[in-house]
């Protein structure tokens, strides 16, 4: 007997700040679309076990399938594009996502990348942490406490903040955790929180436009 229950206990929906990202790689190439808005942008939606333990590559035969989700393609240009370099369309890193992930999850492909690029229109993080002040300078530091406080308010749930260390050793904002529910319908309270990227209790919120000595085009 088949039952196609899923095998995971919660989802977490990982956000990056390109900004940082391209920090922590020391350097980033702009995808072949152009250049990303400066905008969080999806890294990816990770079926997880409560215990911190998680599923990967659930199905080894199934492959990136474009004609599946060609409706998305365009947004996801838009709102998950791939910093690393060389530089690329996005469908490596969506292929990734999708085999190490996405086939964990118990959604097909439209439904995986639809999914996550409705919760990221629902998290709306750039805009709820504009409304309490916090906007991407660089050299303004604030607290992360602050920061959590911004996005629950918003969301109605706390997120996991991950940092990075930029080449000067300051700590920045790096990937924003919210945890999603296993049918992919709410965001929920995280039962529990990754460990790794801690931060120190002020971060940098680093903007894209000076960090162009980090870029390789
Ligand atoms: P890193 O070591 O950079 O934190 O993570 C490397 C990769 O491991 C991530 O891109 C992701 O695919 C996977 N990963 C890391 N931590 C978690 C986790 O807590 N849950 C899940 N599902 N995957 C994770
Ligand atoms: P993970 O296993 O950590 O979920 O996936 C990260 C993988 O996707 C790495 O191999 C990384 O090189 C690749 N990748 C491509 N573009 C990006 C990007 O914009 N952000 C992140 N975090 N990884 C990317």
């Amino acid at each position: 007997l088949c039952v196609t229950s899923q095998d995971f206990d919660f989802f977490y929906f990982v956000q990056q700040w390109p900004a940082s990202y391209c920090d922590t790689r020391r350097s980033c190439c702009y995808p072949t679309t152009g250049k990303p808005d400066e905008d969080f942008s999806i890294h990816g939606l990770w079926p997880n076990y409560k215990d911190g333990k998680w599923p990967q590559n659930c199905d080894r035969e199934s492959s990136l399938d474009e004609s599946e989700f060609s409706d998305l393609i365009s947004t996801m240009e838009k709102n998950w594009p791939s910093l690393a370099c060389p530089s690329s369309d996005g469908l490596k890193f969506w292929s990734h996502e999708w085999l190490k992930h996405g086939t964990c999850s118990a959604l097909n492909q439209h439904a995986y990348f639809q999914t996550a690029l409705d919760f990221k229109t629902k998290s709306n993080l750039l805009q709820n942490l504009n409304n309490a002040g916090i906007k991407p300078r660089n050299g303004d530091y604030y607290g992360v406490e602050s920061i959590k406080k911004a996005i629950e308010k918003g969301v109605g749930h706390t997120p996991f903040i991950e940092c990075n260390v930029d080449s000067q050793g300051n700590h920045q904002l790096y990937q924003v955790y919210l945890c999603v529910d296993s049918s992919a319908s709410k965001f929920i309270d995280c039962p529990i929180f990754p460990h790794g990227g801690k931060c120190g209790s002020k971060i940098e919120f680093p903007s894209f436009s000076t960090n162009d000595d980090h870029d390789e085009f």
